[in-house]
């Protein structure tokens, strides 16, 4: 039922003939040409060569057919790290789902198995970024955020929702303590590897995509200054692979 309805609400409306198929769906990418996509769309933005793709009236009339967005990409709602500007790409590329601190919550969820199931996405980038204050206000709250609910993203009244969210982040910035060098630089990588492995834990079919080897998932962290994205893990199979060293 809830496929039902997601499908409803993101398909686009038809215009014209549906069965004109005379301008192309783009391409499904696998995991691995799907992430070297968004490597080198990275590297021509952070070193000023952007191509600004996918931006024109031909675009439109492409994806206005049908989407296949070649990634999901899951962060923060910060103003300072757009997905389709630091990954140098356009319409119907990126299937974006941003909230602070770059969690998921149930929607969030919903959202990523949509675009698994239904347009065949199939890698997942959570993208943490440097200095990102939903991470900072979850070290900065110590005592405050363990009376916060902590019932991912339903809260029980409307004055809990920031403390909710803090609450969401803290077992990240818990594990982080532990670790040598900067706490909330270790904080926000640490929380898109929970993040990671939350939706993991609460979405079946995702869980079950990843160890068939149909997805993947990779996650990093966007520097604000230099605007590379620092590319912390890959989750392949049953397999995860630190990509950094301490
Ligand atoms: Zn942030």
């Amino acid at each position: 039922m809830l496929q039902i309805a997601l499908a409803l609400i993101l398909t686009p409306p038809t215009h014209g003939n549906p069965l004109d198929t005379s301008v192309p769906v783009p391409a499904v990418y696998e995991p691995s040409a799907a992430f070297d996509r968004l490597k080198e769309g990275n590297a021509r933005f952070a070193n000023d060569h952007a191509a600004h793709p996918h931006q024109d009236a031909n675009r439109r009339s492409t994806v206005a057919g049908g989407q296949h967005p070649y990634a999901v990409v899951v962060t923060c709602a910060d103003s300072r790290l757009s997905p389709e500007i630091l990954f140098d790409e356009g319409l119907g590329d990126l299937f974006v789902i941003r909230v602070a601190g770059n969690v998921a919550d149930r929607f969030a969820l919903a959202s990523i198995e949509y675009a698994v199931g239904h347009l065949d996405t199939k890698l997942i980038a959570v993208v943490g970024h440097s200095n990102c204050g939903a991470v900072k206000a979850a070290v900065d709250a110590g005592s405050i955020a363990t009376r916060a609910s902590n019932n991912h993203g339903h809260a029980t009244d409307g004055d809990d929702n920031i403390a909710a969210l803090v609450a969401e982040i803290m077992p990240a910035v818990r594990a982080a303590k532990n670790q040598p060098g900067d706490l909330l630089g270790n904080a926000v990588r640490t929380n898109v590897q929970f993040s990671i492995r939350r939706i993991l834990e609460q979405s079946t079919p995702l869980r079950r995509g990843l160890m068939g080897s149909e997805i993947e998932f990779v996650g990093g962290v966007y520097d604000l200054k230099s605007g590379q994205v620092n590319w912390t893990e890959i989750r392949r199979g049953a397999n995860r692979v630190a990509l950094y060293t301490d």
